[in-house]
């Protein structure tokens, strides 16, 4: 049977042509005739349909085969044409956001697309194109920083991510030197940690009062293209993490310290908070992938239906191999109709919850394809987390299949982790706030900063004798923190609405998949509290959002 995607690397669209396009439909608006909009929308939005597709496919290819130099120029190219393309998006985009035929597209398009489009274009003005090149500029040598760390580690040379394996060794004294050779590799850099930080503070606080802000914490927003919640919303949910999961946090902290043996739990133990070490799936990808079609089956015929298909067309590419990029993604291939699902397994519980959790992704994908606007055909981030994440609890009834007698002790870790992220992610998210608030503080004054946040939301951190972290520089190994801006609250916003889908799932498993499955093929029609609304989750901005969730995670750890 052919293959659903052709091989290979996409070839290219020729720019020009692609841009003589762009001036076809400004022309046809132009013409002021009012039947001209809707068809000219349409037109436009096959094309993007067009480049977007081959941009996804682009980067899959690539990451494939980093070694591939045909694959790099590719993405090379990509990524080169790539200010064009949305500097020829944000021209339309702005056309049709300040028609005078805005009210009647809101009828067959929706309202929500305008707001999203006025967000964009509430970042961009051709003032601050040269800051915006600096700033993706120095997001890329801190990428390039990190990546180019080497460390030498019981006889291997590694990069971060393969030292990384070490945090979940048995052996604490194996855990204790990987954690150390780690911190000492980034303190090494410090000096350069802190100052492309700092530029980028600069630089960003600059862009943001150009384009009218007052600080880069509202573009910070806008360019996540958060249309219904603002700052002082995100704070209220902060405390509620506070109050509400910072003491549960702190218990199973405290717990796992005592199954180790020691007095406080260190940095390096905080990936094994389960009562027994992690297991390992009983076998290999082939044998997975026909684990979790019978148990999509099982949990709903829609979503086992979607997982034979995924499978039949050969739409994932599982294993880790010499030469494929790192990490974990769902990417959508929609002139498919089809999106792809990329892993790296390596016999770890990890790959469980990694293809849990794109698939959760590609089952989104596949749901909300026919949705009339390209933009609609994902949700913002912290949307989109949900389906995602969702799918790793929802699918906890099935884990014996996966891993037999470990089953309960993966649920214990997946849940006890989930808990002790919350309270870091918000702690990511206050930090930055303080940061754009403050953009003339020093590098030294940050790290203090970022410190009274430890003691806020993480307070049994402990970094033993790890100095740099000891100083308050733990923030600077989160990439997030330097590439996207004010993006990590989003995954804590989400893990609050998966986690209510999870205890929800206690009382009502059909209800709450039938809830599920509709969620996901609304994609990205609505915006965030609108979407969580009807998937009849509380807003994670609403008193409550979280007590379910606490009371039920005490009870299943017997906290
Ligand atoms: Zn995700």
């Amino acid at each position: 049977m052919p293959h659903l995607i052709e091989a290979g690397i996409p070839p290219a669209p020729d720019i020009d042509s692609v841009a003589r396009r762009y001036r076809d439909f400004e022309q046809a608006l132009d013409a002021g005739t009012p039947s001209a909009w809707l068809p000219t929308f349409r037109e436009w939005d096959a094309l993007r349909r067009e480049l977007d597709t081959w941009s996804s496919l682009t980067y899959l290819r690539f990451t494939q085969d980093t070694r591939d130099e045909r694959a790099r120029r590719a993405l090379d190219h990509r990524d080169e044409v790539e200010p064009t393309l949305i500097g020829l998006d944000i021209a339309l985009k702005r056309r049709f956001v300040t028609s005078g035929e805005r009210r009647q597209l809101e009828q067959p398009l929706g309202e929500h697309v305008f707001r999203l489009w006025e967000a964009d274009l509430a970042t961009f003005d051709p003032a601050v194109e040269s800051d915006l090149i600096v700033e993706s500029k120095l997001a890329a040598e801190y990428t390039q920083l990190l990546a180019g760390i080497a460390v030498e580690f019981r006889g291997e040379t590694l990069n971060l991510p393969a030292l990384g394996r070490f945090a979940s060794d048995p052996d604490r004294s194996v855990r204790h030197a990987a954690a150390t050779a780690r911190w000492n590799a980034l303190g090494e850099r410090a000096a350069d940690l802190d100052r492309i930080f700092d530029q980028l503070v600069h630089v960003r606080d600059g862009i943001a009062r150009k384009l009218g802000f007052s600080t880069f914490t509202e573009l910070g927003y806008a360019r996540m293209r958060r249309v219904d919640y603002d700052r002082a919303m995100v704070e209220r949910y902060r405390d509620m993490v506070a109050a509400e999961v910072v003491p549960l946090a702190q218990a199973i902290a405290d717990r796992a310290a005592r199954r180790h043996g020691i007095g406080h739990l260190a940095l390096w133990d905080e990936q094994l908070l389960a009562a027994a070490p992690a297991p390992r799936p009983l076998g290999d990808a082939r044998w997975i992938m026909d684990r979790t079609i019978e148990s999509f089956a099982d949990l709903d015929p829609r979503l086992g239906e979607f997982a034979r298909l995924m499978d039949r067309n050969e739409l994932t590419d599982l294993v880790a191999r010499a030469g494929k990029a790192g990490g974990g993604y769902c990417t959508k291939l929609i002139t498919y109709g089809m999106p792809f699902v990329f892993t790296n397994f390596n016999g770890t519980k990890g790959d469980i919850t990694v293809l849990m959790h794109e698939l959760g992704h590609a089952f989104q994908g596949y749901s909300s394809r026919d949705k009339p606007v390209i933009d609609y055909l994902s949700a913002t981030l912290e949307s989109a987390e949900v389906h995602s994440m969702s799918l790793e609890y929802l699918s906890w009834p099935f884990m014996e299949r996966f891993f037999g007698d470990g089953a309960q002790t993966y649920r214990e870790g997946h849940l006890a982790e989930a808990m002790l992220f919350l309270p870091y992610g918000v702690a990511v998210d206050h930090f930055q706030h303080l940061i754009y608030e403050r953009p003339n503080a020093t590098p030294a004054e940050r790290h203090v900063m970022w410190q009274a946040m430890e003691r806020r939301y993480l307070p049994w951190r402990n970094y033993g004798d790890l100095e740099r972290p000891s100083q308050g520089a733990f923030w600077q190994s989160q990439l997030h923190i330097y590439r996207v801006p004010f993006y990590y609250i989003d995954y804590t916003l989400a893990l609050c609405c998966a986690l209510q889908m999870w205890a929800a799932s206690y009382e009502d498993p059909a209800g709450t998949m039938a809830r599920y499955v509709a969620l996901c093929a609304r994609g990205g029609e609505a915006a965030f509290r609108d979407l969580v609304g009807s998937a009849g989750l509380t807003s994670p901005f609403e008193a409550g959002a979280l007590s379910r969730v606490v009371a039920r995670a005490r009870d299943v750890l017997g906290l």
